[in-house]
């Protein structure tokens, strides 16, 4: 009998964002990715989402390294707080390893791992595992899909993927390995990308955006021409400046992000651009403005970035007016669409000129559509199936099509965060949980939880009433107050008068003789609290925080 194969899945199944699994081979763990996800309208005052963690602290010493399969921080975002208790070294292409270095430096961990190269086709051995990487196309350079040779056959995993059969640095997929796999070992399991697995046909090829582009450079001559991306988009950033070179116009990049990764893929020779055609920005305002182009951050919406800024007219370097033209070259990621708009009617107000991927198709997706997901299923013609990477919607869509394409129905896994899988002798099933809830960050403290969330949400939409009360600490008697005092509950106006009846109601009830005896102070705070709340429902229909403050002198 051979020692089974676990699969232990982290985050990223149910949600697009903080995708990270384990690998289990002979009691030893390879973890899988390491991302974060971006905060919903409905997580107030959150910075990040991470992976709940507790399942790698308790096997810290066995975490044999953690694979990273491309450079984007739904991938690699949380390498900088989990480093922070799990020691292990990083393995991925040259230009993942530089993109996660960012947040690793910025939380002072470096000396918490080391960062190991591979290169594309590589076959390692790390630890138990025999593991090979496979070039893949997608939103990034030099991502990978994984294969992991293990005493139960192959798990090929296929990393963020599309099958772009023109790519702009000419490094397409390698079907032809997978098949190879496929034909020699068989795959026993496949985990596939279902972000686009309700979008029926393929993808475009990257470089039909570069043609798009060039279309808007020779339509606006004469016009300063600002384009925004994903600062980790190197091709597009690629096909950007062809065209802007192509028109004669010199560039400057605005952002910190694009700044940085722009010099590291310049300097790792996956980014081209003439010398004397990049200058910095602040050199760029004596050249006319017809003859220039800005490379920005900011296509999400995010609040301070440099777009962001020059809607709001607050940009130190560009100050956006009539003889702009301002591409939006990206798709809002689900639930940054209101922050997009805004920047969109911010610059459109100031005079600019806007595209974006509703009016042009100045953007594609970096992920498989349903034809591409067939293409990668026929080729591998897995024994076992679990779609991964997207929201449950997503990975539903990716089973059907499992089944659809011969996968047996009992070998199609619909996992979500936190199931364990098992490959044995015998089958693939379910092998119990681990705990996987969102842990919150916000600012440099680490999870604020449920319970946080909860409260802001309260104060946000009902607002708080407080109310304070100075008893005698022996008697309990009362002998300052109720004072009541509100933050965002009633308009001033009304306010005067519904406090003095709040008052008198809690007064009243605080003046109820006590049943036995003498009253202490937790009496009065639950009176307190309770008899205010029951009268700001009863007056206002509305359900504030209600925070009784006893002061015992
Ligand atoms: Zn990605
Ligand atoms: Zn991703």
């Amino acid at each position: 009998m051979t020692d089974p194969v676990r699969v232990v899945f982290l985050g990223g199944l149910g949600e697009i964002g903080r995708n990270c699994a384990c690998i289990e081979v002979a009691g030893r763990i390879l973890i899988l990715d390491c991302g974060l996800m971006f905060p919903d309208l409905d997580m107030p005052g959150v910075d990040l989402v991470l992976p709940d963690f507790t399942y790698l602290r308790e096997h810290a010493d066995r975490v044999e390294g953690a694979i990273l399969t491309h450079g984007h921080e739904d991938h690699t975002g949380a390498l900088a707080y989990l480093l922070g208790d799990v020691s292990f070294p990083l393995f991925g292409s040259a230009l993942t390893l530089g993109l996660a270095r960012n947040r690793i430096e910025e939380a002072g961990l470096v000396g918490r791992t080391s960062f190991n190269t591979v290169h594309d086709g590589e076959r390692r051995r790390i630890g138990p595992f025999d593991v090979e990487f496979i070039p893949v196309t997608h939103s990034v350079p030099h991502g990978f899909a994984t294969a992991f040779h293990t005493p139960q056959g192959v798990i090929l995993h296929s990393g963020d993927f599309k099958l772009d059969l023109t790519p702009v640095d000419g490094r397409a997929t390698d079907l032809a390995r997978i098949g190879a796999i496929a034909n020699d070992h068989g795959i026993r399991l496949l985990l596939s990308d279902s972000t686009n697995a309700e979008e029926e046909g393929h993808t475009d090829s990257e470089r039909s955006v570069g043609r798009v582009l060039a279309e808007c450079f020779s339509e606006h001559k004469g016009k300063r021409v600002i384009v925004a991306c994903f600062a980790s988009h190197i091709h597009r950033i690629q096909q950007i400046a062809d065209a802007a070179v192509a028109a004669g116009r010199t560039i400057a990049t605005l952002g910190r992000s694009m700044g940085k990764n722009v010099a590291m893929a310049r300097a790792m020779g996956l980014l081209s651009i003439p010398d004397d055609r990049l200058v910095d920005i602040e050199h760029l305002a004596a050249r006319d403005p017809g003859s220039t182009c800005v490379i920005s951050t900011g296509s999400q919406g995010e609040p301070m970035s440099a777009l962001a800024l020059m809607a709001a007219g607050d940009n130190k370097w560009v100050s956006v007016g009539a003889d702009d033209l301002v591409v939006l070259s990206s798709h809002a990621i689900p639930g940054n669409e209101a922050s997009v708009g805004k920047v969109i009617d911010g610059l459109t107000r100031r005079g600019a000129e806007v595209i974006h991927s509703g009016l042009a198709p100045v953007h594609v997706s970096g992920h498989a559509q349903r034809g591409e997901l067939r293409t990668l299923l026929s080729v591998t013609r897995p024994w076992a199936f679990i779609p991964v990477h997207g929201e449950f919607r997503h990975l539903t869509h990716h089973a059907r099509l499992a089944v659809e394409m011969g996968v047996a129905q009992s070998r199609v896994l619909l996992a979500e965060d936190g199931d364990v899988v098992e490959l044995t002798d015998t089958g693939i099933d379910f092998a119990g949980e681990v705990p996987a809830g969102y842990m919150f960050v916000d600012g440099i403290v680490g999870d604020v939880g449920r319970g946080v969330l909860r409260d802001r949400k309260v104060l946000a939409e009902e607002g708080v009433v407080v109310v304070v009360v100075t008893v005698d600490a022996k008697s309990g008697e009362v002998l300052t107050g109720p004072e009541i005092i509100t933050r965002g509950w009633v308009y001033a106006p009304e306010a005067e008068q519904l406090l003095g009846e709040a008052r008198q109601a809690v007064r009243a009830a605080l003046e109820e003789p006590a049943e036995e005896g003498a009253v202490d102070a937790e009496t009065v705070r639950r009176r307190a609290r309770s008899s205010l709340g029951r009268f700001v429902a009863e007056r206002t229909r509305r359900r504030p925080m209600i925070l009784p403050v006893v002061i015992e002198v």
